[in-house]
């Protein structure tokens, strides 16, 4: 086992073992976030047919040279219908949106561009030849690839995948994690926090990153401070994909969670990285049985809550993003200017909790205030982790830094530099969308 090493290298070991999960197959309407495990390839042309993009008038375009004819209506078609004959030179038919062409029309005259005179039309503009025609396979072809295998399902895949006619979808199966706190201190939130108890907040905030992370947690409750508890809760967390534990995983005469996880088999593949907050982190992994590991991968998460949710952060969520077949498993991080002067004492690389905002054209970010590892109210505050490089120890006002940005909802709050169209809108009556989000 590897002790006091550093955050990549941490990275590194557990990417290397967490492998994408095999794929099962889902209902599509439920899979959005899912990562795809096959290429969706057509069976299907779309549009089937040449359709009508307009309601107006079926035509031949060598009829139209130029405004001002006027051709004879023989018939309708309706969306859902068919033409009843074939159109022939010098006729028009009458055409809805989505309905298909009928033989021998080529081109499509919206109803705007037309004057009705009995059973006759007057076509007030010349044609183009295969103006407003949705041409068949124009959206997808037979046989095409459609989606690409590893693509993480968005609103549109799952319309595309209706239109295949395909209801189910083979993904990668979700994380199942198991979540378990440790302490003889610990409480539930509904629990009497008197006589120097705490409330067991870390699988609150870990069930929630689990999801956030698109995995889906179980919570075990609290181990007491015995091997034995911790070995009882420890076990029934075994069938799950991840096992993450919080508290228990320091050098105290308390702490029971690498021992006894090494009694139950596990392999110890580190312990203690070089960060702030967070260096009390182990992970290891059950022996593998053939190809497949005989039992979970394991986090022992340290139990202060900052430290817990900011190496769930670094550790878990890529592995847990990685298992459930995502390529990107990281968050964005971007260039920041700092507003404040940050100090450290050099070796390990501290995540501080900052406010991101945009100003212009740059992004500035503030410390959330004290970086105490026991201050949960930072995690509250914060959109951002700052990496204070391990050997740095000053970092001046106005430096340039990297954040990872960890609140996914920050980008759709910035406001661009030119005026969008919002602005815009917004400009002419600053309560318009106060008022369609309150219905009224
Ligand atoms: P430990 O790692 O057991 O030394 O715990 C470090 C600190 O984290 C102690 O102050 C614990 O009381 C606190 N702590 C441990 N587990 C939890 C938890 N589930 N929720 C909130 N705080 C915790
Ligand atoms: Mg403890």
């Amino acid at each position: 086992m590897r002790t006091g090493i550093p955050v990549e290298e941490a990275l590194e070991a557990i990417l290397d073992v967490a492998r994408p999960l095999p794929p099962e197959m889902a209902p599509a309407h439920a899979a959005l976030g899912r990562v795809l495990a096959e290429r969706v390839c057509s069976r299907r042309t779309l549009p089937p047919a040449d359709c009508s993009a307009m309601d107006g008038y079926a035509v031949r375009a060598a009829d139209l040279p130029e405004a001002g004819r006027v051709l004879p209506v023989v018939f309708e078609v309706a969306a859902g219908g068919r033409g009843p004959r074939p159109l022939r030179a010098g006729e028009a038919a009458r055409i809805f949106t989505g309905a298909p062409l009928p033989q021998g029309a080529d081109s499509v005259v919206r109803q705007e561009d037309t004057e009705a005179d009995g059973e006759r039309v007057r076509f007030q503009v010349a044609v183009r030849r295969g103006a407003n025609v949705r041409r068949a396979g124009e959206d997808v072809a037979t046989g095409e690839e459609v989606i690409r295998t590893g693509t993480r399902l968005g609103p549109g895949h799952l319309g595309m995948l209706a239109s295949l006619g395909r209801s189910l979808v083979r993904v990668h199966r979700r994380p199942r994690v198991a979540l378990l706190s440790g302490g003889d201190e610990l409480v539930e939130p509904d629990g009497d926090p008197s006589g120097g108890r705490i409330v067991s907040s870390n699988a609150y905030s870990l069930g929630a990153q689990c999801r956030e992370a698109g995995a889906l947690a179980t919570n075990l409750g609290i181990a007491r401070d015995s091997p034995e508890d911790l070995e009882r809760l420890l076990r029934a967390g075994l069938g799950a994909d991840l096992l993450v534990s919080s508290a228990g995983v320091s050098v105290g005469d308390h702490d029971h969670v690498r021992p006894v996880l090494e009694k139950l088999g596990c392999q110890l593949v580190f312990w203690g990285v070089l960060m702030k907050p967070g260096y009390p982190l182990a992970f290891g992994r059950f022996a593998a049985a053939g190809d497949a590991l005989a039992g979970p991968l394991v986090f022992g998460l340290p139990g202060n809550p900052v430290s817990a949710m900011v190496t769930f952060e670094q550790f878990v969520r890529p592995a847990l993003l990685r298992m459930a077949g995502h390529r990107a498993c990281f968050r964005p991080e971007v260039e920041a200017v700092l507003e404040e002067e940050l100090c450290k004492s050099p070796g390990r690389l501290h995540f501080v909790r900052v406010v991101l905002r945009r100003e212009g054209e740059r992004w500035v970010a503030r410390s959330t205030g004290s970086q105490s590892s026991g201050v949960l109210r930072s995690m509250t505050l914060a959109n951002g982790l700052l990496l204070f490089p391990a050997e740095a120890e000053r970092l001046v006002a106005g430096s340039r830094v990297r954040v990872q940005v960890t609140d996914p909802t920050l980008f759709d709050r910035v406001q661009a530099t030119d005026p969008t169209l919002f602005d815009r809108v917004r400009a002419t009556d600053p309560t318009r969308f106060d008022r369609m989000q309150s219905g009224t």
